[in-house]
């Protein structure tokens, strides 16, 4: 059962009245809940790689002499290095998104130029992955909002793609518009990799979970990079879907609201017609 949090205070007393003002904070405690995670999470997970790089580091002053030895450290140090600047970018994006305020200027987005930017931001990625890159679907259509966001979700979810693949398989990403509703973009990421199982399949867009704690870091994943395209989709008024099999692959499917060519007349769904 859900808690009811009632706040009672007196707000003013004069002319034999008393005003009691009653507020409802079950959404505001909800709010500060979540935002005390949060910070608690972070802390943890800022924690792991400053730990890492500290110990290295100690671990060549105490006295690794074997050149080999200390390029080996250096490279770890340099990993951890990288993972913790992507953490603090994502949490400052993620921060941002809460605040609500990301989309206080937007503008007319390109999605053929979103995808092309997020291909090229992941290229060198599957390139050392040799995970085939390829793209297709329809051209020319556009949503209202933010470039940047945009971008960055579609790339989370490429990099995603490419992260939990095995080499010699493809990624693909297609746009196209809603067979039931021609208002609503679809951009789909479509891997062959290791899928999702059932039950973590909501679980996913949650900020720090992992199916596979081990893999995410060890491939310099962070937990964040699903509940910022979260984030993302639900200040564009839009939304995730996934599709996911273990073994079979993964299909990640941003749907946003489509901004229409000016003087186009809505259409019937071929569906209706
Ligand atoms: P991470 O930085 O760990 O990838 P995300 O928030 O992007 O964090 O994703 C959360 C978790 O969802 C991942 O740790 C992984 O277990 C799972 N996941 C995300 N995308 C995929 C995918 N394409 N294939 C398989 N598992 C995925």
């Amino acid at each position: 059962a859900g808690s009811f949090h009632l706040q009672v205070r007196v707000a003013g007393i004069g002319r034999g009245r008393i005003l009691i003002l009653a507020e409802d904070r079950t959404a505001a405690k909800r709010v500060e809940d979540m935002r005390r995670d949060f910070i608690a999470n972070v802390s943890h997970e800022l924690k792991t790689p400053v730990g890492a790089i500290s110990l290295l580091a100690e671990t060549v002053e105490a006295g690794a002499d074997d050149p080999a030895h200390v390029r080996d450290y250096a490279g770890r140090m340099r990993k951890e290095a990288k993972r913790l600047g992507v953490l603090v970018q994502e949490i400052i994006e993620l921060s941002r998104l809460q605040e609500g305020d990301a989309l206080a200027e937007p503008e007319d987005v390109e999605i053929d130029e979103v995808i092309a930017e997020a291909l090229d931001r992941v290229r060198v990625e599957a390139e050392s992955s040799q995970v085939e890159l390829v793209s297709g679907g329809r051209r020319g259509l556009r949503v209202r909002g933010d470039a940047a966001l945009v971008t960055t979700a579609v790339r989370n979810l490429l990099d995603n793609a490419i992260r939990y693949s095995e080499p010699r398989t493809r990624v693909s990403v297609g746009v196209g518009l809603d067979p039931a509703d021609s208002d609503l973009v679809r951009i789909a990421v479509v891997d062959q990799g290791i899928g999702i199982p059932k039950a973590d399949q909501e679980r996913v867009f949650e900020r720090f979970y992992r199916v596979d704690k081990a893999r995410s870091r060890a491939t310099g994943g962070t937990g964040l990079g699903l509940s910022i395209v979260k984030h993302v989709a639900a200040d564009h008024g839009g939304t995730v879907e996934l599709w996911s099999a273990p073994g079979r692959g993964s299909t990640f499917t941003l749907v946003l609201p489509r901004l229409r060519p000016q003087g186009e007349a809505a259409q019937v769904p071929e569906a209706a017609q």
